[in-house]
């Protein structure tokens, strides 16, 4: 049922500047999929909105718009989670861009997708807890989750080409066949995937990203999992996330 005045809990995942003396602020909300909203007088210096439009932050909002299709107008905001940390350390800072941007990027608008909404929420605050140089195993959790529920949940014991049943020493994958490939399929091009990969990506799908705040592994397993991760975006959606090119410094 159509209605003036809307109530939801949302994310802001960014704030554009739009014209004279007002923002468009990109929200992910939890009953309302993606929306965008404008937001009037953010630049002022005693702006009402203080700093409760800032990326990363999950409130609840009251958003009002005057026919179905208008643009919303943010009318109030009270904060549940500011997630300041993420915006005053570089690293986490990137992390937190690296969670934000399939969102922007893969989710379409309007598409109310609560399961989405709750992983990404969640992800912020345990980011926001979390010592620094956990959080790539945060983000490595969020991107397997991720494209599992955008549909992306591969059966690892059989070869996506072939059908032949793999065991964990011969699998491969590409962006071409996704996840995974055996052996006697792989082409050139084909990255492989290590025992500790596979395990991590079975274990994921089990346990929630707080457990990231847990996990240890070794840099090569690591490097593994993220490339393997890249092959899944490449091949899910022909393209990956711009914020990664500044992970490297983990
Ligand atoms: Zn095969």
């Amino acid at each position: 049922m159509y209605s003036r005045y809307v109530k939801t809990e949302a994310i802001v995942l960014n704030s554009v500047q739009f014209g004279e003396g007002h923002n468009i602020i990109n929200l992910f909300t939890e009953s309302y999929g993606k929306v965008e909203a404008s937001a009037f007088g953010v630049r002022k210096t005693k702006s009402r909105f203080g700093s409760t439009l800032e990326p990363f932050t999950i409130s609840h909002f009251l958003l009002y718009h005057k026919s179905e299709d208008s643009l919303f107008t943010i009318k109030d905001v009270n904060v549940h989670s500011h997630n300041n940390s993420i915006s005053e350390d570089f690293q986490k800072f990137i992390v937190g861009n690296s969670l934000i941007e399939p969102v922007i990027l893969f989710v379409e608008k309007g598409q109310a997708d609560r399961n989405l909404y709750r992983l990404l929420s969640d992800a912020l605050k345990v980011l926001n807890e979390i010592i620094t140089n956990k959080s790539i195993y945060l983000l490595s959790m969020y991107d397997i989750k991720f494209l599992s529920i955008m549909g992306y949940s591969p059966n690892i014991s059989m070869c996506k080409k072939c059908g032949d049943h793999l065991n964990d020493k011969e699998s491969y994958m590409d962006h071409y066949y996704g996840f995974p490939i055996c052996e006697r399929c792989k082409t050139g091009s084909s990255v492989q995937i290590y025992t500790g990969t596979l395990r991590f990506i079975e274990w994921v799908d089990t346990n929630s990203i707080a457990y990231s705040k847990k996990v240890t592994m070794e840099k090569p397993t690591l490097d593994n999992i993220r490339s393997v991760i890249e092959q899944l975006y490449l091949h899910t959606f022909h393209k990956k996330p711009q914020s990664w090119k500044q992970l490297n410094s983990y």
